[in-house]
């Protein structure tokens, strides 16, 4: 992977790891690919890379206890999803909305936030193609929240894995609660420590032997291990 990933969105990463290892996907294709298709993508190369457990943290927001998670990749990934884009309607009471399903060129345009239900909305509000109130053209932020929740429940029954929820338990202080789990920010968690990983490797290996980068990155991961096996006996 290029060094210019380090410091492009998470979003922009994800899909350039993607397009590298599909690379018959165009960009465009890529970045109107709703969420839960893109998601299932990076769910089946982390278990290619790096196997079928994902490992986390999470502060319990009520003790302040750290809390390791191991997650194993079936447990966050749904039967579906889609992965063409397409548009759905929802008529709720005198309400009428049409919303594309979410895609990557959606999140690129939102501004991140902590706040689960603020991102929520903000993100359904900007996929809104159209919304009536008695048949009247109303703007998508005017809409009540009962509105929205449907249209999310709406995008949900399409795209199963577009969110990912996960119940979280503190063994200190019993409270549980949910936190939203994203794919991308662990796929590129594990890229940029193994990429560390094998930055090292080759600094220690040119440092022993004086061979350059190039000699080291061409051996398997295997040969390069027993060269440094010899260095660290
Ligand atoms: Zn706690």
């Amino acid at each position: 992977m290029n060094d210019w990933g380090q410091c492009r969105s998470l979003t922009e990463r994800s899909l350039t790891a993607i397009n590298f290892a599909f690379p018959e996907k165009s960009w465009e294709e890529l970045v109107a690919m709703p969420i839960g298709g893109r998601d299932q993508y990076l769910l089946a190369m982390y278990e290619i890379c790096f196997g079928d457990s994902i490992a986390g943290v999470s502060d319990c927001p009520r003790c302040d206890e750290e809390i390791e998670l191991t997650i194993p990749v079936g447990q966050v990934r749904s039967a579906d999803a889609a992965f063409e884009p397409a548009t759905i309607s929802v008529n709720e009471g005198q309400y009428q909305v049409r919303c594309r399903l979410p895609d990557s060129s959606n999140l690129l345009a939102i501004a991140p936030s902590q706040d689960l239900e603020e991102a929520r909305r903000s993100l359904i509000e900007h996929c809104i193609v159209s919304s009536t109130y008695k048949k009247k053209t109303i703007s998508a932020h005017r809409l009540p929240a009962y509105v929205l929740k449907a249209v999310a429940d709406r995008i949900l029954q399409e795209d199963q894995q577009a969110e990912m929820l996960l119940e979280v338990h503190c063994p200190a202080c019993n409270h549980a609660w949910e936190i939203h789990f994203d794919i991308s920010y662990y796929f590129w968690n594990s890229l940029t420590k193994s990429a560390g990983a094998l930055l090292w490797e080759v600094h220690v290996l040119a440092k022993a032997y004086g061979w350059k980068e190039g000699e080291i990155l061409a051996m398997n991961a295997w040969r390069r291990h027993q060269y440094l096996k010899q260095v660290n006996a």
